[in-house]
């Protein structure tokens, strides 16, 4: 096939680029005073990397989660206005464009692509909102979350995060109440995520459930070893349920001159070794763009609190998606194994949970 490697990259995007965690929701909250964010701040990247679906995470910062707004009982109030508040941000800022779509089903994922509008699967990143009410949970399931990840880095009601270090996460897994947050959503049709979740809480996800579960946004603890990211182990029981592992872009190398997008690539075919390249996507992650908003203090703070995150300087945010597919190529990826990353794999997940 003498096709050059433009064209190859040209057809290969044409289908479009799924990426299942972006901290969307988060920034259009804060930035709620303004009007078209989204169309002007983040359409013209998302069309220079073709980009289709985006996982559009909604996530708690700690700040919102302090002694303000707690109802009698102790749950954190604040955090479950400020969920609502970024669910309506994404509406609203939806609406206001005839480029996107907010998609709740495999059928709106697919007339989304249809109709070349880039959609947005709702994704939760730690149950904070839900408080400890699991009505809550069928509430912001009719709001459009499909995916849920119990915790994010910190312990809540559902259980606690992996840290930022090779071991010393709490031995416990669930909380009575991560369990029943599981179980409802296998039975609601909820998309389990299990990016961030300590390796106790992780292995027990799998043991009381039953669908395909992902994860949204990892790295392999092969390449950077902390229990933030994941084992071969776990990578291996990620495979053996039929799910998909979407590979972060900023947990790739506890080395900055190591964080690259051939290493980027290192942490697919890992993956793709363990357990096949029916089981690997992309979940960017990509949050640069915030990180460079915040002042040196907050930058410092984040850092302290996790660790600090390496941007790869060509693939920083998601204009550079056509990057990952000419390195694809050029390492010797088939157009089918690259369609599969890219989208594919995404895509059957969806068609099988939603
Ligand atoms: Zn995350």
């Amino acid at each position: 096939m003498n096709e050059s490697i433009e064209n190859r990259i040209e057809r290969l995007q044409t289908g479009g680029i799924i990426d299942m965690h972006f901290d969307l929701p988060m920034d259009l909250f804060e930035k709620r005073e303004r009007r078209d964010v989204l169309r002007t701040e983040f359409l013209p990247e998302f069309e220079a990397g073709n980009i289709s679906i985006v996982g559009a995470a909604i996530y708690i910062e700690d700040r919102y989660l302090s002694a303000t707004g707690r109802t009698r009982r102790g749950e954190p109030q604040n955090g479950l206005r400020v969920a609502l508040d970024q669910i309506a941000r994404l509406y609203a800022e939806t609406e206001a464009s005839q480029r996107f779509a907010i998609c709740k089903t495999y059928r709106e994922v697919q007339a989304a692509q249809e109709m070349g509008k880039i959609g947005f699967v709702i994704t939760m990143e730690g149950v904070e909102p839900l408080g400890t009410d699991l009505n809550q949970l069928r509430v912001f399931y009719e709001l459009g979350v499909r995916a849920i990840g119990l915790t994010h880095a910190r312990t809540n009601s559902a259980g606690h995060g992996g840290i930022f270090a090779p071991s010393g996460s709490p031995a416990e897994g669930l909380t009575p109440f991560g369990r029943e947050v599981a179980h409802e959503c296998e039975a609601l049709g909820v998309i389990i995520d299990l990016a961030h979740i300590n390796p106790a809480g992780f292995e027990e996800i799998l043991s009381i459930t039953t669908k395909p579960p992902i994860v949204s946004h990892t790295n392999v603890r092969r390449y950077y070893n902390i229990e933030r990211n994941i084992s071969d182990e776990q990578i291996r029981m990620v495979g053996g349920r039929g799910g998909v592992i979407g590979v972060n872009s900023i947990l790739v190398s506890p080395r900055e001159e190591e964080s690259t997008l051939d290493h980027y690539i290192d942490h697919i075919e890992h993956i793709a070794e363990l357990i096949g390249i029916d089981s690997v996507g992309i979940g960017f992650d990509f949050f640069a763009f915030i990180f460079r908003q915040w002042p040196e203090s907050r930058q410092k703070e984040l850092a302290a609190k996790f660790t600090k995150p390496h941007f790869i300087p060509d693939l920083t945010n998601h204009s550079h998606a056509r990057n990952l597919t000419r390195r694809l190529i050029e390492r010797g990826f088939s157009d089918a194994d690259v369609e599969k990353i890219l989208r594919g794999n995404w895509l059957r997940i969806f068609k099988q949970l939603l």
